[in-house]
């Protein structure tokens, strides 16, 4: 049987306590399903640089090089920082370290979660935002500069080669979603009216759609997607955009949906893969046991799908699928977490959705 490595990084505070939950949800399908997942747990985080002066114990970053993907909780506290005051993140090094150049961020409405758009269509969000996680504006990190306290400069830079393989997965994403009965669309996100760039992203957008003809293929300014977004943010399928708009529609996306807690993330490069809730280590609530798993759980099937999609591992995909579904079931059943009102603290909801595994799997079949 094939050996799976995953390099398990829980971090600091509730990075910790969702993780502990995930992997517990991990060895009940691992027995199910015979996974063939070998976890290799490692230090680092804001906690462990307190402790250490380093962020990542000596050969992690190794490796999570050699695993076959990465699984993170979080990372950071706002007291811990490095001497040039920024904060402990060693999942962005990683990102640039891997290539992950596309951050996959599902936004999907969960049964019985609190509806924020007060609109009857609210309960079919479903829609994916891939944000160009490499360059875009984020580029000139490091570079921009003040010019004699009068200017400031920052400089987007957009690529042909990471554009087109950027919208090649993203169009493999769309095709994906699309057997399974979505619509079938990629939209392009992009302020090509004003600026050059853009225009370059669409123009190697349209270039790759060719490729792909039975996905739609369709371009929105970032502005009116924004509008559209509150206004009828069902009719949304994949959105592809650069760095800086993906950072923020992608908060407003999970804003629709409840949360923090229920916002799964995906950082996919060529080669390597690092899958982790979206929200960061929630020092406030830390410690208590009351932090919502369930963005962890999801990005931890998000992690079995992509595993199982390129190993050609049927079992692992369907226990990704069963994993998502059973979270699902959790909630329509009527399983609450803290910060959306209900009683359910972290294991509770974690054994919530364990309950659910063999209904999730035989409605699966
Ligand atoms: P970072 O910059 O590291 O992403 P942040 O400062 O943006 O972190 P988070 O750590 O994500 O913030 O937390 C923001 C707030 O959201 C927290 O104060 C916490 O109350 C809430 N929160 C975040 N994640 C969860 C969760 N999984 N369950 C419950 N509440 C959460």
């Amino acid at each position: 049987m094939n050996e799976f490595q995953v390099a398990v990084l829980p971090g600091d505070g509730i990075g910790r306590e969702v993780m502990a939950v995930a992997l517990e949800v991990l060895e009940v399908l691992e027995s199910r399903f015979g996974l063939g997942l070998a976890l290799q747990h490692h230090d680092g985080g804001a906690a462990y640089y307190r402790e250490t002066g380093r962020d990542l114990a000596p050969g992690v970053m190794e490796a999570c090089r050699s695993a076959d993907a990465i699984l993170f909780g979080a990372m950071g506290l706002p007291d811990v920082r490095f001497p040039d005051g920024t904060e402990i993140a060693p999942h962005l090094d990683m990102r640039r370290e891997f290539g992950l150049f596309a951050g996959v961020r599902p936004v999907r409405a969960l049964p019985n979660t609190p509806a924020i758009l007060a609109h009857p269509r609210a309960a079919e969000i479903d829609f994916v935002i891939i944000r160009e996680s490499m360059e875009g504006l984020f580029a000139s990190r490091g570079v921009g500069y003040v010019e004699d306290d009068r200017i400031a400069r920052e400089t987007m830079v957009i690529t042909r080669d990471n554009c087109e393989r950027l919208f090649d997965f993203s169009f493999r994403l769309a095709e994906r979603r699309k057997a399974k009965g979505r619509p079938g669309r990629l939209t392009c996100v992009d302020k090509a009216n004003v600026f050059v760039a853009m225009a370059f992203f669409r123009k190697i957008f349209d270039e790759r759609a060719k490729g792909f003809p039975d996905i739609r293929a369709d371009h929105h300014y970032v502005d009116a997607t924004a509008l559209d977004l509150l206004r009828k943010p069902w009719e949304f399928d994949v959105m592809v955009m650069e760095n800086m708009f993906g950072d923020i529609i992608s908060d407003l996306g999970g804003g629709l949906v409840g949360g923090m807690g229920l916002a799964p993330c995906a950082e996919i490069g060529l080669e390597h893969a690092l899958f982790q809730p979206s929200h960061g280590s929630a020092p406030d609530i830390a410690g208590q046991g009351i932090a919502n798993p369930t963005a962890m759980l999801l990005s931890t099937a998000m992690m079995l799908d992509w595993l199982g999609e390129r190993h050609g591992q049927e079992s692992m995909v369907t226990a990704g699928a069963t994993l998502e579904r059973a979270v699902d079931l959790a909630f329509a059943g009527g399983a609450v977490p803290r910060d959306l009102g209900g009683r359910h603290t972290t294991t509770e909801l974690a054994k919530a959705v364990i309950d659910q595994l063999d209904a999730a799997a035989s409605a699966i079949g």
